[in-house]
């Protein structure tokens, strides 16, 4: 039996993993962050002191790399870096800005390409990134081009980071995101960009539970079509 793929990309912060992961519930179809498959690989150039922006020496390293998804009994994606949980430690603020850097790889974005495909072809899913629906998966069901103004995206990630009890100024937080928004669409390697079939979803003024019937609202349309 052929698998449904559900293709979600947008920018940072706009909500695509709480989002998605809602739908894939809903829907029964499992769950892919592979923004957290690049934060490993960023954790792992952190840790072991390359360059993130250094390709030969990170595409050295990525043979001898252990990347790995699991599921845990709720359900929930955690991260595995040679054998080690790291499901926690790939969000902090540091993790995030060397992932944008190791992401505009060609190497990684090579290397880890598969392993997502793979996920694919095993299990319906509901996978987010920024280029799912341009790369990944370009044949995928349904694609949606998910996005919120980038204040509106620093104000959701400032409240996220306090409930983690890792608060950060609006400010910071602001230039970040803009900063990655920046790096996402101009790389040479899979920049974001709307895929030409996507149906775009602007949450910038919707709820979180306005932007989750939009979003199943779409994926059941392109389903039944
Ligand atoms: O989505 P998240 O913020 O966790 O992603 C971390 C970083 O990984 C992003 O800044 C982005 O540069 C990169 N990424 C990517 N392609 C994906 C998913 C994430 O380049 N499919």
């Amino acid at each position: 039996m052929s698998t449904i793929r559900v293709a979600i990309d947008g920018p940072s912060g706009a909500g695509k993993s709480t989002l998605a992961r809602a739908a894939a519930a809903g829907l029964g179809f499992l769950y892919v962050d592979t923004g957290a498959i690049y934060r490993t690989v960023g954790l792992y150039a952190c840790e072991s002191g390359i360059d993130p922006g250094a390709e030969a020496a990170l595409s050295a390293a990525l043979p001898g790399l252990r990347v790995e998804l699991q599921y845990d009994e709720a359900g929930q994606q955690r991260m595995l870096l040679n054998g080690r949980d790291v499901s926690e430690a790939i969000r902090r603020p540091e993790i995030s800005r060397c992932a944008s850097v190791v992401s505009a790889l060609p190497a990684v974005r090579g290397y880890l390409l598969e392993t997502q495909r793979e996920l694919a072809r095993k299990n319906s899913v509901v996978m987010d990134g920024r280029d799912i629906g341009t790369v990944v998966l370009p044949d995928a069901e349904v694609k949606v081009f998910l996005t919120a103004s980038a204040e509106v995206r620093a104000r959701r990630r400032c409240r996220e980071l306090e409930e983690r009890g890792t608060p950060q100024p609006f400010e910071e937080v602001l230039r970040d995101i803009e900063a990655r928004d920046w790096k996402d669409t101009h790389r040479a390697a899979a920049p974001l960009r709307q895929a030409r079939d996507a149906v775009l979803l602007d949450t910038s003024t919707m709820s979180f539970s306005e932007s989750r019937q939009a979003l199943l609202r779409i994926i059941q349309e392109r389903m039944g079509a």
